[in-house]
């Protein structure tokens, strides 16, 4: 619900001021915008040990204009995927290209000047906004840091960023706390679109809404995408937001990258065990729920010195030894699509076996919940 205080602007939106009145001309390239080759993440040590990888290995692109999604359960790594993008902690290893830039190279002064290129924009706007600033200063904040606009154009853009996120002009007087949570997620998008970033990182950015708060962002930064060409690495657990924000998509389990695709051929039929039991998890109740869980329902993990070293999936249903003990590369399952599995072609067929069971095709995309 809109806070009753905040009248909202009419859906017209002003044009910017500045290079974004129209859509940036490199954003139809197919080039790659943001690379991130062989990242592994580690928090410390657990007691005298080494605490395992929270992201081991993870290599992806993602082409200028797209929005890439990483999807996957809590401690997944996904997050940590992202905050190593957003230069908020210390990979242990990898490299991070944006551009031409290698921006994982970069430290103090460096950092700071290729900071306005990408934002990050966080799951809980509540805690991400400073609450004793006024809506100004936290819109304000990230160009006066930049050193890129004078005054007058900071003001000029504040307000012209508060219609494009759909808040009136008047409300950047007002605290965080004025805003409902809508509100403030727009404020926060305003604020990371205020340096005309090239990449914006998304960590569950409607995760903390309701249903029908989650629609209106959801589309919003669809229109801001589109209007801007500015690309996107969405991050996300629900797998229906994936499935609405995303071109490409890349599950991520324990760390590393299982599956990557384009969203619809990901939703139409995964090729690995793992995605189809998250997949069956986020249907609704009904037959085809109940058939893709029985097919893919986890196993008792499979123990024993035999194991290590090979796909750590234990709890695999198709798990066949000894074929598995060895460690599965990303490879490709189809044209554009990419799974780490042995058995890939056999999970699809699995899937598709088991929704044809209720006289269904595979077409999964309107079914997730
Ligand atoms: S490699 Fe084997 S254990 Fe791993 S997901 Fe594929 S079938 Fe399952």
């Amino acid at each position: 619900m809109l806070n009753p205080q905040i009248q909202a602007p009419s859906p017209s939106p002003a044009p910017l001021p500045g290079p974004w009145s129209a859509p940036r001309a490199e954003a139809a390239s197919p080039a790659p915008l943001l690379r991130v080759e062989n990242l592994t993440v580690r928090y410390g040590k657990r007691g005298r040990r080494e605490a395992p990888a929270a992201a081991r290995d993870v290599s992806f692109s993602v082409s200028r204009g797209e929005t890439f999604g990483l999807v996957g359960e809590s401690g997944s790594g996904k997050s940590s995927t992202a905050l190593s993008v957003a230069r908020l902690i210390e990979p242990e290893k990898g490299r991070i290209f944006l551009g031409d830039l290698e921006i994982s190279a970069l430290r103090g002064k460096a950092l700071r000047a290729a900071r306005p290129r990408f934002q990050m924009i966080f799951q809980d706007p509540a805690s991400s906004l400073n609450p004793r600033e006024r809506a100004l200063a936290i819109v304000a904040e990230p160009m006066l840091l930049s050193r890129q606009y004078s005054k007058g154009e900071i003001g000029d853009r504040a307000r012209a960023l508060m219609t494009r996120v759909g808040l009136p002009v008047s409300s950047l007087s007002l605290f965080p706390f004025e805003f409902s949570g809508g509100q403030r997620q727009r404020l926060a998008i305003a604020r990371a679109l205020s340096t005309n970033p090239e990449l914006l990182i998304l960590d569950e950015p409607v995760s903390a809404l309701d249903a029908a708060i989650q629609a209106q962002i959801l589309n919003l930064l669809a229109d801001l995408q589109e209007s801007l060409g500015v690309t996107g690495l969405f991050i996300s657990h629900d797998l229906a937001v994936i499935q609405r924000a995303t071109r490409r998509v890349a599950v991520m389990r324990r760390g590393s990258l299982i599956e990557l695709a384009p969203t619809p051929l990901l939703f139409e039929g995964p090729a690995h065990p793992y995605t189809w039991a998250l997949l069956a998890a986020s249907l609704p109740k009904g037959s085809r729920r109940d058939s893709l869980r029985k097919a893919f329902l986890p196993r008792a993990p499979h123990e024993g010195p035999a194991t290590f070293g090979g796909c750590d999936y234990l709890e695999c249903p198709l798990r066949e030894e000894p074929l598995c003990l060895k460690a599965p590369p990303l490879a490709r399952a189809r044209e554009g699509h990419f799974a780490r599995c042995h058995k890939a072609a056999e999970a699809r067929d699995l899937g598709a076996r088991a929704l044809a069971r209720n006289g269904e095709g595979p077409a999964l995309a309107s079914q997730v919940a």
